[in-house]
């Protein structure tokens, strides 16, 4: 494998598709030294295979507002690789969203999902559609309106999509009735569902819990736990929320949560009835972190700021890709910060991880920190399959299992002869191997 050339006939094949470009070079620049060493692989293509998804749906969706406006927003569920298990992957809703977007998802998620120890393969979709400030009757209309065509692509043992940014449990209850009308079926086809209809519990804090669980396995190489650390967040929703509870649980001191409009410092610490009332206010589909800033006076909220400019031990970026760049992983660096863990996928740049790597700090990246989502949607999918459930504590043990063995793999590939270990090495040589092996098994299809 010659990286810069198949960087380059790729991106003549798919330009203007930057994250998909840059997810793909960092696995490829991971694992081109073993890849080199593995002819077979080279022979049956696994890479110019890998890194095309299997297929796309693009459809468009059509939706009427409460003024009986209509309107219309783009639809993608991208299939990116099934060879260790059926397709899985969140949707996300977000005006953001676009193909480059969701490829690079789609593509990560095929590793993050090898490390989980389950049988899932890869896949993402969503859509540009905007939640924030929509009524509940507008969000129903609009997931019904997507399932119409999502529908006809995904099965229990087919492609099981999940939650992402923009789509939380009300999101998925409204996609799975009309999947469930349309199919006339009561399967685990999504996961994420509501408890009382087949959904796991621990699933909505799972991404941040797992991340925090990550992180503590981290620390430990070190000697280090999260007892007394002040730890910095960004963004707040799913995985901000489980991130923070799991490190406030661990005896660390979480001080900032973040928008896209900037972040609130609370030197307090948000923990207990701080988040409750977070939660109220997500809940509403309202802005949250400058509204915590009035109702909780000793916080101070920074307009257009990035809370990596705040001291902290530990950052736990969990809002949105390429959110933290060089100058912020400097500023972290140079104030003590030693330990980054990715609730977020690809929230770090390039630039960024070359920081974390030469000053040899504990960097987990998101395809392996924060796996615990799709791990417990695996978990939930065993559930349903075995139509049982599980109590919180079985699937948290479970969770804290899976977390400790995809530490171990990023350890035993990631290691380098000094000691150090590279985290982001090792979780993509796992990831691949796994996957690669697989396709050659199953023949060139
Ligand atoms: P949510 O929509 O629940 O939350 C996203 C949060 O990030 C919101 O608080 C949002 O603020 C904030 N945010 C968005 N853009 C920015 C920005 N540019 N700067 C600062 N904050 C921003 O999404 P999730 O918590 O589900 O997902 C967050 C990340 O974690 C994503 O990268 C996702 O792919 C990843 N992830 C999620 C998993 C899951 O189980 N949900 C699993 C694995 C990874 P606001 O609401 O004000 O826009």
């Amino acid at each position: 494998m010659n990286v810069d050339k198949l960087m380059i006939d790729l991106e003549k094949k798919h330009p203007g598709e930057p994250e998909y470009l840059q997810a793909v070079r960092e696995v490829l620049e991971s694992i081109e030294e073993i890849y080199n060493q593995n002819p077979q692989f080279e022979s049956a293509a696994i890479i110019e295979r890998l890194i095309e998804p299997d297929r796309i749906l693009t459809f468009k969706i059509p939706w009427i507002d409460d003024q009986g406006q209509a309107h219309v927003n783009i639809g993608y569920r991208i299939q990116f690789n099934n060879s260790i298990g059926p397709y899985k992957g969140g949707l996300r809703f977000h005006p953001s969203v676009n193909l480059s977007i969701l490829k690079f998802l789609g593509f990560e998620q095929i590793f993050k999902n090898s490390l989980t120890t389950l049988p899932m393969g890869g896949a993402k979709g969503g859509s540009d559609f905007n939640p924030k400030g929509k009524s509940n009757a507008e969000i129903m209309r609009f997931c019904q309106s997507y399932m119409l065509e999502l529908w006809k692509i995904i099965g229990a043992d087919v492609d099981i999509p999940a939650g992402d940014i923009g789509v939380g449990g009300k999101e998925i209850g409204y996609m799975y009735g009309m999947y469930k009308k349309l199919s006339g079926e009561h399967t685990g086809v999504m996961t994420g569902k509501g408890r009382s209809w087949g959904g796991s519990l621990i699933r909505p804090e799972a991404t941040g819990f797992g991340n925090v669980f990550f992180a503590r396995e981290m620390l430990k190489t070190r000697g280090e736990s999260f007892m007394g650390k002040i730890v910095s967040v960004s963004g707040f929703g799913n995985v901000a929320w489980g991130a923070i509870t799991k490190a406030t649980d661990f005896g660390a001191r979480v001080v900032t949560i973040s928008g896209p409009d900037g972040y609130v410092y609370d030197p307090d610490g948000i923990s207990g009835e701080k988040i409750d009332y977070l939660l109220e206010l997500r809940a509403s589909n309202q802005d949250i972190v400058k509204p915590y800033s009035y109702e909780f006076p000793d916080s101070q909220f920074h307009e257009g700021k990035k809370s990596w400019e705040v001291k902290c031990d530990i950052a736990l970026p969990c809002a949105t890709q390429n959110e933290l760049d060089r100058e912020d992983a400097e500023m972290l660096v140079q104030n003590g910060c030693i330990c980054v863990s990715e609730g977020a996928n690809m929230p770090s740049t390039p630039e960024a991880i070359e920081v974390f790597i030469e000053n040899k700090i504990l960097y987990g990246p998101g395809k392996a920190a924060n796996a615990g989502g799709v791990s417990t949607s695996g978990l939930e999918q065993t559930q349903n399959a075995m139509k049982i459930s599980w109590t919180s504590e079985e699937v948290e043990e479970k969770l804290h299992q899976i977390m400790q063995s995809i530490h171990g793999s990023c350890v035993k590939y990631g290691t380098e002869p000094d000691g150090f270990v590279n985290y982001m090495k090792g979780a993509n040589i796992a990831g691949f191997m796994k996957v690669a092996n697989a396709m050659l098994d199953q023949g060139v299809i």
